[in-house]
């Protein structure tokens, strides 16, 4: 397949100790904030999908706050607003919440990266490098194990991640026994420390908020 600028991107954020299809899809969707914050608040074709769908889902409400300021809020909520005290004064009905912008376009990355990784697994190199470094969610694990039904190397993609997962489970039953008085002059090792801080994203599922 082509390697694309998504394919290297995958493989490199292999060595992170988190999903790469979790990551991607958060870090693009950031960068599609930060571009916002500058570019598109007076956009107009913006300004009407916003007005559309009533404003971002709580989620990207609170990263647009984040990277936000002053001026852009003023922008986009001074327009939502109006609208909504003028429906208000003509005793019109509110129009029902519709897709957030963003969360729609993390729908659409999600199931392109998901692709891409279906079809790279093909190839050597990038399974070899799933097999010494990856990791994916529980959630892209499953959703990739339907979509790789037929793949020739769903078996080595089942085996491997679950491996690590395994290897997971025995850092935190580590981490435990550890802190048992029995076992008290036992120090963390440089796994289980990362282990304890990255675990909850393997297991929640980092799209929960899309609407
Ligand atoms: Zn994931
Ligand atoms: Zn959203």
């Amino acid at each position: 397949m082509e390697r694309n600028f998504t394919w290297h991107d995958i493989l490199k954020r292999m060595k992170d100790d988190a999903c790469p299809i979790c990551t991607l899809v958060r870090d693009r969707s950031e960068s599609k904030l930060d571009v916002l914050q500058y570019q598109h608040v007076s956009d107009v074709e913006f300004r009407k999908n916003f007005l559309d769908t009533k404003g971002f889902c709580q989620h990207h409400t609170e990263r647009f706050y984040a990277h936000g300021d002053a001026l852009n809020h003023a922008i986009v909520y001074a327009h939502l607003l109006e609208v909504e005290l003028n429906r208000h004064k003509k005793n019109k009905k509110s129009k029902e919440k519709a897709t957030c912008m963003l969360c729609e376009g993390e729908n659409k990355s999600e199931t392109i990266y998901l692709n891409i990784f279906k079809k790279a697994y093909h190839e050597d190199d990038f399974r070899q490098a799933y097999e010494k470094d990856g990791i994916v969610c529980m959630q892209h694990f499953k959703t990739l194990l339907k979509n790789m039904k037929r793949h020739p190397y769903v078996k080595h993609f089942e085996s491997s991640t679950l491996q690590k997962l395994e290897a997971r489970l025995h850092e935190l039953k580590e981490i435990k026994r550890k802190n048992d008085h029995k076992a008290a002059s036992e120090r963390l090792t440089t796994k289980e420390k990362t282990t304890w801080q990255s675990i909850r994203k393997l297991l929640i599922d980092q799209g929960e908020h899309r609407r």
